[in-house]
C-alpha cells in the first residue's frame, strides 16, 4: 500500500504549532514529507485538508474481560474499539478469570490476542495470586513472556509486606509496579465519591483519603524498594498533590494516569442513580477535575489512560450500590479530549501525542511512535469539523456503558493506519 496525505496538519508531542504538508507513505513506514510532493504511480492520495496527522494512541490501562467475562467484552470486541477510538496499542488489566498470574495465562492471553486482534496488545500480570494479597503470583514466568507491569488492579495489594517483597524482587528484572490505591476497609460498598451527593442518595461514599492514604503508601513502599511505582487512575487533587510533592523530592520513580472521565464528571452526574457514572475510583468533586486538569498541564500526570470497564447492559441496570463499577472509555477518549479540552484551547495536540501516545508507549518500554521520515506507519487521521454522535451502533465494545451514550461532540477520527493496513476508514 502505497499512500500520499496531502495538505496534512501534523501534530507532535514536542509542539503546540502543527506542522503542514504532505506525507508519503509506503511499505508501513513514513518516505517522505514536504510539500507538492507527487503520488508515484499506484498511490492512493488522501486530501486531508482540516484533518490532525497524529501518531497513533496507546492505551495503557484497559480491561478486556476475556478470559472469564466474555459476554462483556472479549480481545477482540476490545481492540475494534480500540481502533475505533484511534488506538493502535494497549494494556490490559489482569483481573479477568483466571486472573492473569502466571506464565500459563499470560501465553493464552497472547495467544488469543495473535489470532484475534488487529493492533498490539500487552498484558500487565498481578502482583499476588488471583489478586488475593497474599501469595506472590507467577511473577518469573510472566517476565520471560515479555511482562514489565505488574498490579492487582481493581483491588489494591492489601498486604503492604508482601507488596514491598515483590517490589524488590522484580525491581531486579527491570519490572514496574501499577497501584489501585484504595484503603477497602474505608471504601465502604464502593459505589461514590464521600460527600454531598452520597448524603443526599443515603449511600455510604468511599471518602478521598482511602485513595489518597495507598498513593503515599505505595509511593514510600517504593521509595523504599527502589521500585518504579505507577499510580492509576487518580480521582482526587489531594492525591495529584501527593504525587507531584514526590516527583518533587526526585529520589523515587513514580509516574501516574489520569482518566478522561476524571478530568469530565464529577458525583453531581450520577443524578437519579445514573450507573453510567459509578466506577471506581469514583467520581469526585469540580475542584477534584480542576486539579486534576492542572496536574495534567504541568506533568504531574505522565499518561492518559481510560480504565475502560465494559459491563453488560443487565449488570448495568442493577440497583446503583449493587452495578458493577466501570465505564467503557476507548470508543470516546480521543473525541471527548477534543471537544472539551482541544477545542475549549485548554491544551494542545501537543499534550493528547505526548499524554496518550508518547509517553504510555515509554512506560512500557517501547519506542514512541512520531510522524517523521524513517518511522513505522502508525497514525490518525482526526476531521476537527466533524462530529461523531456515541450511538449503540457506533461503538464497537460489545458493551455500551458509557455517560456519552448519545452524546455528539466535536471531532472525529477518520483513518488510522498501521504498517501496511488501513484498519479503519470513515
Ligand atoms: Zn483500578
Amino acid at each position: 500500500m502505497t499512500l500520499l496525505i496531502t495538505n496534512a496538519r501534523i501534530a507532535s508531542e514536542n509542539s503546540p504549532d502543527l506542522a503542514s504538508g504532505d506525507v508519503l507513505i509506503s511499505d508501513g513506514k513514513i518516505q517522505q514529507i514536504g510539500k507538492g510532493l507527487t503520488a508515484p504511480d499506484g498511490a492512493r492520495t488522501i486530501d486531508a485538508r482540516n484533518r490532525i496527522l497524529a501518531p497513533g494512541m496507546f492505551d495503557a490501562h484497559v480491561h478486556f474481560r476475556e478470559p472469564g467475562f466474555e459476554a462483556k467484552e472479549t480481545i477482540a470486541s476490545g481492540t475494534e474499539a480500540a481502533i475505533n477510538g484511534g488506538i493502535t496499542g494497549v494494556v490490559m488489566m489482569p483481573n479477568t478469570r483466571p486472573a492473569i498470574d502466571s506464565a500459563t495465562v499470560v501465553a493464552n492471553v497472547l495467544d488469543i490476542a495473535k489470532r484475534t486482534a488487529r493492533i498490539p496488545v500487552y498484558t500487565s500480570g498481578c502482583v499476588t495470586k488471583d489478586r488475593h494479597g497474599k501469595e506472590l503470583a507467577g511473577i518469573d514466568g510472566m517476565r520471560n513472556l515479555g511482562v514489565v507491569m505488574l498490579t492487582d488492579d481493581g483491588d489494591t495489594t492489601g498486604d503492604p509486606a508482601v507488596l514491598l517483597r515483590a517490589m524488590q524482587y522484580a525491581s531486579e528484572f527491570g519490572m514496574f509496579f501499577a497501584s489501585h490505591c484504595e484503603v477497602p476497609e474505608l471504601a465502604g460498598p464502593r459505589a461514590l465519591n464521600e460527600g454531598l451527593v452520597s448524603y443526599r442518595l443515603g449511600i455510604k461514599g468511599s471518602p478521598a483519603c482511602a485513595e489518597e492514604i495507598i498513593i503515599d503508601r505505595d509511593i514510600r513502599l517504593a521509595h523504599a524498594a527502589g521500585a518504579h511505582i505507577h499510580i492509576q487512575h487518580v480521582s482526587s487533587k489531594l492525591g495529584m498533590e501527593t504525587i507531584r510533592w514526590w516527583k518533587q523530592r526526585g529520589d523515587v520513580k513514580v509516574t501516574a494516569e489520569v482518566s478522561p472521565h476524571h478530568l469530565l464528571f464529577t458525583d453531581e452526574h450520577i443524578g437519579d442513580f445514573d450507573t453510567n457514572y459509578k466506577m471506581n475510583p469514583p467520581l469526585r468533586t469540580q475542584a477534584d477535575n480542576e486539579g486534576l486538569l492542572q496536574g495534567l498541564i504541568d506533568g504531574v500526570f505522565d499518561l492518559i489512560a481510560t480504565d475502560h470497564a465494559p459491563h453488560t447492559p443487565f449488570e448495568k441496570s442493577q440497583d446503583f450500590v449493587s452495578a458493577p463499577n466501570g465505564i467503557t472509555g476507548m470508543d470516546t477518549a480521543l473525541v471527548s479530549l477534543y471537544h472539551h479540552f482541544v477545542a475549549t484551547g485548554k491544551f494542545g495536540w501537543d499534550l493528547i501525542v505526548k499524554r496518550y501516545s508518547a509517553e504510555p508507549r515509554r512506560l512500557m518500554g517501547l519506542p514512541a511512535v512520531s510522524i517523521e521520515v524513517g518511522q513505522p506507519a502508525d497514525f490518525i487521521l482526526f476531521d476537527t469539523e466533524a462530529e461523531t454522535t456515541f450511538t449503540k451502533e457506533f461503538m464497537k465494545s460489545r458493551s455500551q456503558n458509557t455517560p456519552f451514550i448519545d452524546q455528539t461532540l466535536k471531532g472525529s477520527v477518520d483513518l488510522v493506519v498501521l504498517g501496511t493496513e488501513i484498519l479503519l476508514e470513515r
